[in-house]
């Protein structure tokens, strides 16, 4: 099951986005277990994506082989258990967690690289700057010294609305080309989950996150 989703996956995704751009796929591992994860890693996955520090750190040996990526909220606290782990830590939604990873990073003598997560749909429940303070909040957060800014990381909101989504989708790959434009090493923009990857990508997302439509659906925690 695992293996034939990875496969039908990584084929659908291998022909990029319309902007002629290669997608990564991310796994989403949260709620699963080390063996699920080492599977999709050997049908394929380059990259798993972990929610909770405290799963990322318990897993951490089973993502041996693929990169990992932090993708859940983080916490000012907790940014110490994955310097110099996380390849990529794409939630970050506030300066002052911006400021941590970047002062321990420093420490370690380490570069983090991170994304902004963007709040596209403007939702009260989900962290993220809003599309109009990104570029500011960029600005702000690639001054920082031990912190890369790679791009831009969005959840669109959960709706049925194709065409309210699409033009979510759309306004978000326009920001991360003004950010292109204007910052250097802007490179991902992280859109896109087993709900509405195939539009994420149609409107220009180049690394999409997948858990459910890879190991079924979850467990309620
Ligand atoms: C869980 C999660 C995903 C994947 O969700 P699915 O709907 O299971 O594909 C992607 N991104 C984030 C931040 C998540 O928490």
């Amino acid at each position: 099951m695992i293996e034939e989703n990875v496969a039908a996956l990584l084929e659908e995704i291998s022909r990029g986005n319309p902007f002629g751009e290669k997608v990564t796929l991310v796994a989403a591992t949260k709620t699963r277990t080390e063996e699920e994860v080492r599977r999709a890693i050997r049908a394929g996955i380059c990259a798993v994506g972990e929610n909770r520090v405290q799963e990322f750190t318990k897993k951490y040996s089973a993502f041996e082989g693929a990169e990992a990526h932090f993708i859940g909220r983080l916490q000012t606290n907790k940014v110490k258990y994955l310097i110099g782990k996380a390849a990529l830590i794409h939630s970050v939604d506030r300066d002052g967690l911006a400021r941590e990873i970047s002062s321990l990073a420093e420490r370690k003598n380490a570069v983090q690289r991170v994304l902004i997560e963007v709040n596209a749909g403007g939702e009260e429940s989900k962290g993220g700057f809003s599309a109009e303070e990104t570029l500011f909040a960029l600005e702000r957060i690639s001054a920082l010294p031990a912190l890369k800014v790679c791009g831009l990381m969005a959840m669109l909101p959960l709706s049925e609305d194709e065409a309210l989504l699409s033009r979510l989708a759309s306004g978000m790959r326009k920001l991360y080309e003004e950010a292109r434009e204007r910052f250097e090493g802007i490179e991902i923009l992280s859109m896109g989950m087993s709900g509405d990857w195939r539009l994420a990508i149609a409107n220009g997302s180049n690394m999409v996150r997948i858990g459910t439509a890879i190991f079924g659906a979850r467990n309620p925690v």
